[in-house]
């Protein structure tokens, strides 16, 4: 070989070789920025971690205060406000009554005919619409213009009360799912908005009185007989089927829950009597907090960003309006920390944008491409060509926000039975009757609402994993998830119904 062959080949293998550092360098590179975003998701993963014994820690956290704060009027976060609910609907209402659901993304009007006997919903009307975004930041002047303009044209379209006997008022259940302290079945004070809401001089106000005047003064003659929360209506329409009834549960846009206690159980209103010894009590279990929790930072920045900061703890971890955008912080994270969804999309920058029935349609998508998760990256967050293993990291975080989600509302249900010893975790004193020999287990039926729930399949089997994990399989079988469609708007009006004069004679 001459000197010029030699140093062709000489140049050619340094050549050869430049490249092959070039591409193991490029691809050690690519190998940390993967182990990066690996290492992002397990942290994140880590923080999320929902085992058994972390779970009945929550339950236990859950059941503490719940007796602090019936003990003492701000004795706890949970605010365990009185219903005025003394009665659950039984079956025996009759009658013609309107509904009213005014609480998170829908707003319903309804009329509900009862005919007396168990189960004899002769029928009901209902008509729903999305409340207009600028209406829950607006005037209080225009929410209420909204709700009766609504109200007037659905009873001048369908109100053909045949059963109102002349000189009668048309009677009204109330859905208004906020916090609200209750002075009477029918009037409460608003403490504060949620779910996006914020219409300030409305906080501090009797609703149900603002209601009445603005009915009045458009010349609707209807009555506000009751006023309550949609879990309250979810647990009346549950016991109007099933006495076994005892709690009720909502999982959409917000979470809540209630339940029937004793009234001597309820230390902070001495000398409360009903004819029935007991009353429904409004949690508010979305403000519920423990140390016990899982949080993470991207909680943390969801919780400082929100326009309500330190408040509604439990509901930014398990709800539909904020399981999206914890997602949505996720992803921006690993995008930042790599670049495995290319250069960083502004999209991903914009609270809310990924909202959590797009979170489910990516957890649930089938197809072996994830071609529905490259759908909604490339159409919401403008992020395309993404690799498969990419997708699926996705997918992944879709999964841990879902499954801490639906494992702490578990956690907060037996929390609740555990307060009502029905949790099978004390002997006869709970939850068990005498039964001949042997001790049975009663029959509980907790009503389950909302979305999440009924809509998210992955969401609802985490959840009745979690209850079954933390309660055993032999308590697990006495208790009852029962999902009651529409119970904010029907449940208001069988309680409207159950407290109106008309039934109390
Ligand atoms: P609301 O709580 O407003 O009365 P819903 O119970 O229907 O009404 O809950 C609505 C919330 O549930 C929405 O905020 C949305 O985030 C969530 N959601 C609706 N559909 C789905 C779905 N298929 N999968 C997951 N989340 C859903
Ligand atoms: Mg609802």
């Amino acid at each position: 070989m001459g000197k010029v062959g030699l140093g062709l080949a000489v140049g050619c293998a340094v050549a050869t070789c430049a490249i092959a550092a070039v591409m193991v360098a490029r691809r050690v590179r690519s190998r940390r920025r993967w182990g990066r975003v690996v290492g992002v998701l397990k942290e994140f993963e880590e923080a999320c971690s929902t085992s058994v014994g972390r779970l009945r820690q929550v339950v236990d956290a859950m059941a503490v205060e719940m007796h602090a704060g019936l003990a003492s009027e701000g004795g706890s976060k949970l605010k365990m406000l009185l219903t005025f609910v003394d009665n659950l609907p039984n079956g025996s209402e009759e009658g013609s009554y309107y509904a009213l659901d005014l609480g998170g993304t829908n707003f319903r009007v309804l009329r509900v005919q009862l005919g007396g006997r168990r189960s004899a919903i002769l029928g009901h009307d209902m008509e729903r619409q999305p409340i207009p975004q600028h209406l829950m930041t607006g005037t209080s002047e225009e929410l209420f213009d909204f709700i009766v303009s609504s109200l007037k044209q659905f009873v001048e379209a369908k109100g053909n009360d045949s059963d109102l006997s002349p000189g009668k008022r048309r009677e009204l259940g109330f859905t208004f799912s906020f916090p609200v302290k209750q002075t009477s079945i029918s009037s409460g004070i608003l403490i504060k908005w949620t779910k996006g809401f914020a219409i300030a001089d409305l906080v501090g106000r009797d609703f149900s009185e603002c209601l009445q005047q603005a009915m009045s003064k458009r010349g609707l003659d209807m009555r506000v007989a009751a006023l309550i929360n949609d879990t309250v209506g979810t647990l009346a329409l549950g016991h109007y089927h099933d006495e076994d009834t005892v709690a009720a549960v909502i999982i959409g846009t917000g979470t809540n829950a209630c339940y029937w206690e004793r009234t001597d159980a309820i230390i902070k209103c001495q000398g409360l009597l009903t004819n029935s010894g007991g009353m429904v009590i409004n949690m508010e279990w979305g403000n519920f907090w423990s140390s016990h929790l899982p949080k993470t930072s991207y909680d943390s920045d969801l919780d400082k960003d929100s326009p309500n900061p330190n408040d509604q703890g439990f509901e930014k971890m398990i709800s539909g309006m904020y399981l999206g955008d914890i997602v949505r912080r996720v992803i921006l994270r690993m995008s930042q920390e790599s670049d495995i969804f290319g250069p960083v999309s502004s999209k991903l920058s914009v609270p809310f944008i990924l909202s959590t029935p797009l979170v489910a349609a990516m957890h649930e998508d089938d197809t072996p491409d994830l071609s529905e998760v490259a759908r909604i990256m490339k159409d919401v967050l403008e992020i395309t060509d993404v690799s498969l293993k990419a997708l699926k990291l996705v997918v992944k975080v879709c999964d841990i926000v879902t499954r801490r989600a639906a494992r702490l509302a578990a956690a907060g249900i037996v929390g609740i039975l555990k307060k009502i010893g029905r949790d099978g975790s004390g002997g006869i004193t709970s939850g068990r009757i005498k039964g001949g020999s042997h001790c049975k287990m009663r029959r509980t039926v907790v009503a389950i609402e909302g979305s999440l729930y009924t809509s998210y399949s992955m969401f609802r089997e985490y959840l009745n994993e979690a209850l079954t994990e933390i309660l055993g399989e032999e308590i697990f079988r006495h208790v009852i998830l029962k999902v009651t469609e529409d119970g904010s708007g029907m449940g208001a009006a069988l309680v409207a119904a159950s407290h109106s004069a008309r039934n109390i004679q």
